[in-house]
């Protein structure tokens, strides 16, 4: 049944991590609602990461939100969860003959920001995973403040806090047609219409869509999908305090997921934004990897699935105001870095939506609005 029109100081579009997190900031600062086209939030691909956080991947901007996010995952505000939000694991990156020089690139800028990190021979490296192919590799870059982030934990979170703050989360409310009237964001969604000054476009794989309903010119942010697949641990063996295992040359991770081994061929392939599903080659390609770079024989396959990870031609994040567009703020581009730089982005964001400057802490890692933009060339394809 279609209901009347309600109106908010803001109106959020998606409800995956990066809907949710703003939703929360905002919520300081006038009443918020959140439009989900699905019925139940985080269904895409905050719902289908590798749920690490990691102050070593991504790009370099995205890095620093993860080290701005890292204060508020390790100890949230009282009462925002029953449960701890991160949990330790660490991560280790394996570097090849000729690849040292990036682990050493890795180590600087994590030791501009104060990130602790071990570099040590691969031979070493395995003591802490001992499956990996030590003679492959040479150097290793262990990671020991990397943590295993309860997704679930932290995204109801924020709805809880959203809720007691007096803003509402709408599901099934597909958002088809937006356009600015009279100073107000007018959403038309098919649970009924919506309104406010101010609309955040948090729509993961589909903000370039959305951008496009409120009639503004190309934006590139694209998403491109991700396979990953559960397989069980070698018999025997403990893998569960295994870290999450990348390769420098980013053809593979792995990492222990609730008594199995989680892998990933790390694909990136151009999608539509869509209910992306694993893809049988690059399961096929995840297994190869895994059984050429490691000690284990892959049987099985428990579970496979896939996602969109969104990216701007630059892998930087895509958050601020639109320059074409009064009112319209973009969180968005989150690439692999979404859940863990959640509360630093959506922290930007808000202060963004309302006008205030940069926050300082962010603000003294070296990131400014300009680098964020939706209006810088690469965004805007000029
Ligand atoms: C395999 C894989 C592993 C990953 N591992 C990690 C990791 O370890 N750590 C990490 O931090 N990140 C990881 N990521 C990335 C992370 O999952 C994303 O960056 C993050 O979830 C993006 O969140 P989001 O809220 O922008 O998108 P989503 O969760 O996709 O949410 C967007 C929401 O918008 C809604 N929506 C879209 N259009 C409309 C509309 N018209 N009306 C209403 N609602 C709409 C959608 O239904 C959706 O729920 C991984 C991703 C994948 C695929």
């Amino acid at each position: 049944m279609a209901r009347d029109m309600e109106t908010a100081d803001f109106v959020v579009i998606g409800a995956g991590i990066a809907g949710a997190s703003v939703a929360y900031e905002l919520s300081r600062h006038g009443k918020v609602i959140v439009l989900e086209a699905e019925s139940s939030p985080g269904y895409h691909s905050t719902g289908r990461s590798a749920a690490i956080m990691s102050e070593n991947y991504g790009s370099a901007l995205w890095s620093t939100l993860v080290t701005a996010s890292r204060g508020f995952l390790d100890s949230p505000p009282d009462g925002f969860s029953d449960v701890p939000l991160t949990q330790p694991r660490g991560a280790m990156f394996l570097a090849c003959e000729g690849e040292e020089d990036k682990l050493s690139e890795q180590a600087a800028c994590m030791a501009r920001r104060a990130a602790r990190f071990e570099l040590m021979t691969a031979r070493q490296a395995l003591s802490h995973c001992p499956i990996i192919r030590a003679d492959l590799f040479t150097q290793a870059l262990h990671e020991p403040d990397c943590k295993d982030i309860d997704t679930n934990a932290l995204l109801s979170g924020y709805l809880r806090a959203l809720r007691a703050a007096g803003g509402k989360l709408f599901t099934n409310a597909t958002v088809q047609s937006l356009k600015r009237e009279n100073g107000l964001w007018l959403a038309t969604t098919t649970l009924g219409s919506f309104s406010a000054p101010v609309v955040v476009n948090a729509a993961g794989g589909w903000a370039q869509h959305v951008a496009g309903m409120a009639g503004l010119p190309h934006r590139s942010v694209n998403p491109y999908r991700r396979t990953a697949i559960l397989i069980d641990p070698p018999a025997g063996g403990d893998a569960s305090r295994w870290p999450m295992t990348f390769d420098v040359a980013e053809t593979f991770y792995f990492k222990p997921e609730a008594g199995r081994i989680m892998v990933s061929p790390v694909d990136k392939e151009l999608s539509v934004p869509c209910d992306a599903q694993a893809d049988e080659m690059e399961v096929a390609i995840a297994v190869d990897r895994m059984e050429r770079f490691t000690t284990m024989q892959i049987g099985r396959i428990e579970h496979k699935w896939g996602g969109l990870r969104t990216f701007a031609p630059d892998n930087e994040p895509v958050i601020g105001a639109d320059p074409d567009a009064e009112g319209f703020i973009w969180l968005a581009g989150q690439g692999g870095n979404g859940v863990m730089a959640g509360p630093a982005s959506a922290r930007l964001a808000a202060h963004c939506a309302v006008g205030l400057s940069i926050p300082q802490d962010i603000a003294g890692l070296g990131l400014t609005y300009g680098a964020v933009s939706p209006g810088r060339s690469c965004v805007r394809g000029s």
